[in-house]
């Protein structure tokens, strides 16, 4: 029998700009395997793995901490972008990295430098300082207490919600409300979380402070961290079971503190994020965190031809964005007349990578499940959207009612003149992205599942366990 339709080689000879609405995945396998047995997994290098293999952009109308957080808890990962500005117009970086640290903060097996007060506290204080610190959108509530307030001082009590009220004990002293060392369970480092936690339970306690032989701070371990666990099961988390974030740094030089700044704040990898990658200063940018930060996740691009693929795969960077002028906001093949149709450049890419390290991501032009099913199938490891995402309830900016009567949220390209990425320097003359709405689509939480749903029922069709299990070569 002649095979039906086209081969994949067939399909993006040479030349031809394919995009994602250009093709369709034809249903030519026996389907044998169950769905439960159906695993969506991927790996960015460097020990990052993702459940689901979607990146949320690093774009002001997509990503911050709170989607980042909800992304990671469905198993995806964020990138928290660097559009961040003071109110006189000039960038604030400082920003970028309370948005890490927020995330980082979110939750983890140990929490390392929990949030503490010492004795001579007013409840007051306490309450500011939970609220300054607050974890999602409540405030720390438990506070490990130590002698002089410090998160390594020796472990003096603990004050939980139940020990005080924000409102009638404000000119209290922590120390007169708080559960005092005698009365207090504690563990002794060096100690397991699975032990940890199975103390939480012994005890029917929400947190177990853990100090050192000197009797100093050392983590705190909370129920609510397990909950989560056991709420999201596949969650992006680290070896020390925080939720996994990213953050943009652009080529410039004098971006280099914002890099350190970023791995300081505890950040997992980093994306250079600029629109052709193919340059020197993406390769003094590569360079520079391949030499200084060596087991952090290097994210290239972006890049679009095979050319530019082996650069970077020769320059040692993990993974890489692959898209030049097919994000949907994006005006630069008109602009710049440079750019090239999606799915082509995932395919050509990922077929001269093959045999190398390097992992592509199909970046921009994705609008609908069954486009991350075919970039996927053109050989993307993962997928990174900004359209998708936008209208999520957890990133940034306000739901409103389109003319149409439907809701909607504004997405804007990073290139736009609204984005002014440059700040106070002033936007580009020469625009490259444009405004618009995207549809209102619910929360992280209910869209994420969706979408899985929507690609686990692919992959079944096409009788694949995983992104081994030949779907790469399947158009
Ligand atoms: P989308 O998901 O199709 O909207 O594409 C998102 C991608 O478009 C991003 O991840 C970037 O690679 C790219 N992008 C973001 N802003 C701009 C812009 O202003 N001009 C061109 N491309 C952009």
């Amino acid at each position: 029998m002649q095979p039906s339709g086209l081969s994949a080689e067939e399909l993006f000879k040479r030349g031809l700009g394919i995009t994602y609405l250009d093709f369709s995945v034809l249903d030519t396998f026996k389907t044998s395997i169950p769905r439960t047995s159906i695993d969506l997994s991927t790996d960015l290098g460097k020990g990052v793995k993702l459940a689901t293999p979607i990146i949320a952009s690093p774009m002001d109308t997509v990503t911050n901490a709170e989607l980042c957080i909800a992304l990671a808890e469905e198993g995806g990962i964020g990138v928290l972008h660097f559009n961040h500005k003071k109110p006189d117009g000039s960038k604030d970086l400082e920003a970028q990295m309370l948005e890490i640290e927020r995330v980082k903060r979110s939750q983890s097996g140990f929490i390392e430098n929990p949030v503490t007060v010492a004795p001579h506290h007013t409840i007051r204080e306490a309450v500011e300082i939970g609220t300054r610190y607050k974890v999602g959108n409540s405030r720390i509530d438990t506070f490990p207490v130590t002698e002089d307030g410090k998160s390594d001082g020796k472990l003096v009590g603990l004050l939980r919600k139940q020990d005080y009220s924000p409102v009638q004990h404000t000119g209290m002293r922590v120390g007169d409300r708080m559960l005092h060392m005698g009365k207090l369970t504690y563990g002794n480092w060096p100690l397991t979380l699975e032990r940890a936690n199975q103390i939480l339970w012994d005890e029917h306690i929400p947190s177990l402070p853990i100090v050192d032989e000197h009797g100093h701070l050392k983590y705190l371990v909370t129920r609510k961290d397990i909950d989560k666990g056991e709420q999201f099961p596949l969650a992006t988390k680290d070896e020390k079971g925080r939720l996994r974030v990213l953050f943009s740094v652009s080529t410039h030089d004098d971006d280099r503190v914002r890099v350190e700044a970023g791995f300081a704040a505890g950040a997992d990898g980093v994306v250079i994020d600029t629109s052709q990658g193919f340059t020197i200063y993406e390769e003094q940018t590569i360079l520079y965190i391949i030499q200084n930060h060596p087991d952090k996740l290097v994210l290239g691009g972006n890049i679009s031809t095979p050319e530019a693929a082996i650069f970077l795969s020769d320059l040692h960077s993990d993974s890489y964005r692959n898209g030049q002028g097919s994000g949907s906001i994006c005006t630069t093949a008109g602009a710049l007349g440079i750019s090239r149709a999606g799915a082509a450049g995932v395919y050509n890419c990922a077929r001269e990578l093959k045999g190398t390290n390097l992992r592509t991501i199909a970046d921009g032009g994705l609008r609908e499940v069954g486009d991350i099913l075919k970039a996927i199938a053109s050989g993307a490891h993962a997928v990174m959207l900004g359209n998708m995402l936008a209208g999520c309830d957890e990133g940034p900016g306000e739901v409103v009612i389109h003319e149409s009567g439907k809701p909607v949220k504004e997405y804007r390209g990073m290139g736009s003149k609204e984005a002014n990425v440059g700040g106070i320097r002033g936007y580009s003359r020469l625009p490259q992205g444009v405004k618009g709405q995207v549809p209102y689509r619910g929360s992280i939480h209910t869209w994420i599942p969706l979408i899985r749903d929507g690609l686990l029922s692919a992959f079944h069709v096409l009788n694949c366990q995983n992104q081994q299990s030949g779907i790469h070569d399947l158009v």
